[in-house]
């Protein structure tokens, strides 16, 4: 078995008196697509944002590719490869895709953001190989028709996709999805699931949030349920889905 590129060991989170998380475990490996499921309130957010930076962990481990990476602040994890979308759009409105995209890859580089976009002299060879990547994204997520068009005049869906697009512009070798087919009709959740598989073929490992269950049931390699903060089960789709303590905790929700 592989080595496991991101794992959470005893992870803990309490928000004064509320424990969010309890003694997380789970690992995700480099082909795995990890669905991390629960009823709401379970602490998947949480979850989501201890690992990423935005809360300091109040006990455990993240090693992500060996490091141990939980007080590192949140841009020293993109850059080690650990790279999230948001629930939100988190866009500039005025911003080209293209753009946009180009602009999710600076946190791992040494000249200007924009610079693979636009012709500030002379482009060096890192800024060559942004572009070059930047229009391999704009084939892999479908966004090449409104390459040139603004963020804020392309469609929600679109906008769910450059996310993700952005968050892959940094070259991670894990990405965590929060809930990206939230507000997706049939077609474009069937579009997302080809897509997230497509990363894990392209060798970055998957960690989703999800409520669609088909889509989870889908997609997934492997599936841990949260409750309670706690984790409750984990297992391949088949498995979840026949497990009694899973049943139960969506049955009394
Ligand atoms: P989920 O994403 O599974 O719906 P969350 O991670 O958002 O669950 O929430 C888990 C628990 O932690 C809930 O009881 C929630 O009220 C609490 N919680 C989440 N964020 C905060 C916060 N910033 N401050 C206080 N309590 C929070
Ligand atoms: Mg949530």
């Amino acid at each position: 078995m592989t080595a496991p590129v991101l794992e959470v060991k005893g992870l803990s989170k309490s928000f004064g008196g509320v424990k969010a998380i309890r003694d997380l475990s789970f690992q995700v490996h480099p082909h795995d697509i990890l669905g991390l499921i629960g009823p709401n309130g379970s602490g998947k957010s949480t979850t989501v944002n201890t690992l990423a930076g935005v809360h300091a962990a109040s006990a455990g481990e993240i090693v992500l590719d060996g490091a141990h990476v939980q007080t590192l602040p949140e841009y020293e994890r993109v850059a080690l490869g650990l790279a999230r979308t948001f629930q939100t759009a988190r866009l500039f409105p005025e911003f080209t895709v293209r753009e946009q995209i180009a602009l999710g890859a600076q946190v791992t580089r040494r000249s200007h953001p924009l610079s693979s976009v636009f012709a500030f002299g002379r482009r060096s060879a890192e800024d060559e190989a942004v572009a070059a990547h930047v229009e391999e994204l704009l084939d892999m997520t479908g966004l090449r028709p409104v390459a040139e068009t603004k963020t804020g005049a392309i469609s929600s869906a679109q906008q769910r996709f450059l996310m993700i697009a952005m968050a892959l512009a940094a070259r991670p070798k894990v990405v965590l999805l929060d809930e990206p087919a939230a507000g997706l009709v049939a077609h474009e959740r069937k579009e997302l699931g080809r897509l997230i598989r497509e990363i894990r073929d392209s060798g970055v490992a998957v960690l989703v949030i999800e409520h669609h269950m088909g889509l989870i049931m889908e997609i997934c390699t492997r599936i841990v349920v949260l409750n309670f903060g706690a984790k409750i089960a984990e297992g391949a789709p088949e498995e979840i889905r026949n497990d009694k303590a899973v049943i139960d905790a969506y049955l009394g929700e």
